[in-house]
């Protein structure tokens, strides 16, 4: 009997391991059985090349058995085995792991990398057990050995009786305590449920008694051309990916620079915390078949975290800690080709399927809107053309590009005016000139809006331009020129504008104004609608759009403003306000004491 002390590093690290690296320990399963899948693996290798050895399919398989009286589990594989030097090198020196090149860990600065690098797997068994025993018999050796640890002071090594090649390994549980639940790993439908949520997709069958646990063949795997969209809805809830049928799903093989298999879906419905901070994006992400992880952000930009689904590569280490993963060029380059497959699949569909498309898009539009104005703008060239808005003149939801096609030659900018509902825009005085004109309107109802139009600036060169405007570009029909210079009609602006101060920058004649008497027109970056969106932010701070009050200089209105003017300034001081404070109503905005408001309306009405 050989009784050994494990190296001083390994020690160390094994120390570590057990009381920090792995925080949900049921994953020690998910380890041995990965372990035992690879020797198997190894074996199948070997047959190909050893006439002596046949591979025998049904031979093959990992074993998983509880014996609650001993408070013992024991996870059995009739794979390649491990001689004594094996058991030592392999199973002594954690730093020595076979999947692992030495190479990758040089470049390692930082050390609390270091565990995400090793072979730690095997040594995860004993964040449950106090003691792990270690049988196996290896083809190339006739002996079996027995390796025997109680975790930190060393292992020990002797022969033992077995007939078959492969490794048993034994763990001998802890007791539970108040915090720590191990009673757990000795009830077989928990490890059937940790079994099916790891190692679901292992290739060889992973028995409990008679019953095969894992269903094997993934369908990422299996043919496309063999799959219904039935199969994928199915797997779609299998998976609890959503309540609802998905959209569409995208279905990836690669096999290139990057080796990976993706299923990826459209959700139709919006996750009930979608727009909230509590909703957590990310794809489930597959090592060879093994979950390593439950929700990769790193595979999905923020605009696109609707997107369900799983990512599965042998490219990935198994034992890659979070921190690497972040790193990891394989992960990036993934998360790259992920990217434009869902965009070309977006596009497609608003292509071909625009019901469906619009059916998207009113569950998760404004997350792309969200997209292209956060990150300074960064990824406004992707996600433009994926944009809809309410059309004016085609009452339905329209394309940057459907309305560009179709600006009569005259028009120099895109218009579009905010309100909180199309009927609430549709009402806007504002709007009176350019639909006047034939012009088309987009009709802004989501607080986003704006700010996402503002960061796009432009559109094929078109500028976009709010129908509140100073300047809306549009030429002007003799009769219609700025009529506010001729005689006396200037003092009268100029008087209320001194009535009102600093509430408004000036007031001035209306050019859009058809039929309406009154209303506000902004001047630079901020609109009335964006102030609104401000203002209810914490820490806004008063942001103020700079309003304009416009008058339509053909409504009765202007000739009781001019009559006042001349006989009774008491009166132009009233109408002044009454007009002021209509104008913020048409706009949604509060005005400063509706009780004089009303008072005011009942003094013009004596
Ligand atoms: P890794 O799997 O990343 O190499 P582990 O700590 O899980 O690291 O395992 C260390 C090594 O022990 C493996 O590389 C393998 O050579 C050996 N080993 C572990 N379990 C088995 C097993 N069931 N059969 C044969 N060899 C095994
Ligand atoms: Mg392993």
């Amino acid at each position: 009997m050989v009784d050994k002390q494990f190296k001083a590093e390994s020690k160390r690290l094994l120390e570590m391991m057990i009381n920090s690296i792995y925080t949900n320990r049921e994953i020690f399963l998910r380890e041995l059985i990965s372990n035992a899948s690879d020797a198997i693996d190894k074996m199948y290798y070997r047959a190909l090349t050893d006439d002596k050895l046949v591979f025998d399919k049904d031979k093959y398989y990992i074993k998983v058995e509880v014996d609650k009286d001993s408070r013992t589990l024991k996870i059995s594989d009739t794979g390649i085995g491990m001689t004594k030097d094996e058991l030592e090198e392999n199973l002594g020196t954690i730093a020595k792991s076979g999947s692992l090149a030495f190479k990758e860990t040089n470049e390692i600065k930082d050390g609390h990398d270091i565990i995400g690098q090793f072979g730690v797997g095997f040594y995860s068994a004993f964040m449950v057990a106090d003691a792990v025993t270690v049988v196996s018999k290896s083809v190339d050796g006739g002996e079996a050995f027995k390796w025997e640890s109680q975790g930190v002071e060393g292992y020990t090594i002797e022969p033992h009786e077995k007939e078959e090649y492969g490794t048993d390994v034994i763990l001998k549980l802890n007791e539970s305590t108040d915090e720590d639940d191990y009673d757990q790993f000795l009830e077989e439908y928990r490890l059937k449920q940790i079994i099916k949520k790891y190692s679901d997709f292992i290739r060889y069958p992973i028995k409990m008694g008679e019953e095969v646990v894992n269903s094997m063949v993934p369908i990422w795997r299996k043919n496309k051309s063999e799959l219904t969209d039935e199969d994928y809805e199915k797997f779609y809830a299998e998976k609890h990916y959503g309540f609802d049928k998905p959209i569409k799903h995208i279905h990836i093989s690669v096999d290139g620079a990057v080796r990976y298999d993706a299923i990826l879906f459209i959700p139709e419905n919006i996750p009930f915390d979608y727009y909230s901070k509590e909703y957590e994006k990310g794809l489930e992400l597959y090592s060879n078949g093994v979950l390593i992880m439950n929700k990769c952000s790193d595979l999905l930009p923020d605009y696109f975290s609707f997107v369900k689904g799983m990512v599965d590569s042998e490219d990935l280490s198994l034992n890659i800690s979070r921190e690497m993963l972040q790193h990891d060029r394989q992960l990036k380059l993934i998360a790259k080709n992920i990217n434009s497959k869902i965009k070309k699949q977006l596009q497609s569909l608003l292509k071909d399927e625009r019901d469906k498309y619009e059916n998207f898009y009113e569950s998760f539009g404004r997350q792309l809107k969200y997209g292209v104005y956060s990150d300074f703008g960064a990824n406004k060239e992707v996600l433009q053309d994926l944009l809809l808005f309410y059309s004016s003149t085609e009452k339905k939801l329209v394309t940057l590009e459907e309305y560009v096609s179709r600006m009569p030659e005259d028009q120099k900018y895109i218009y579009y005016a905010s309100g909180d509902t199309v009927e609430k825009i549709e009402k806007l005085p504002q709007t009176e000139l350019v639909a006047e004109k034939g012009y088309e309107i987009f009709y802004f109802t989501d607080e986003v809006d704006e700010f996402a139009i503002k960061m796009l600036a432009a559109y094929k060169e078109k500028e976009f331009k709010s129908v509140s405007d100073g300047d809306l570009g549009i030429e002007l029909e003799e009769d219609q020129k700025d009529v506010s210079e001729e005689d006396g009609k200037k003092e009268v602006f100029e008087f209320m504008k001194d009535l009102l101060s600093d509430k408004v920058k000036e007031v001035r004649a209306s050019k859009r104004l058809k039929t309406h008497p009154v209303c506000l027109a902004t001047e630079g970056e901020l609109t009335i609608e964006m102030e609104k969106t401000l203002q209810s932010m914490p820490n806004s701070q008063g942001v103020k759009a700079e309003k304009i009050l416009e008058i339509n200089m053909n409504h009765q209105v202007f000739s009781a403003l001019q009559e006042a003017f001349e006989n009774d300034k008491e009166k132009l001081k009233l109408y002044t306000n009454l007009l002021y404070n209509q104008a913020l109503l048409i706009e949604g905005l509060p005005i400063d004491d509706p009780v004089e408001f009303t008072n005011d309306m009942c003094r013009i009405m004596k």
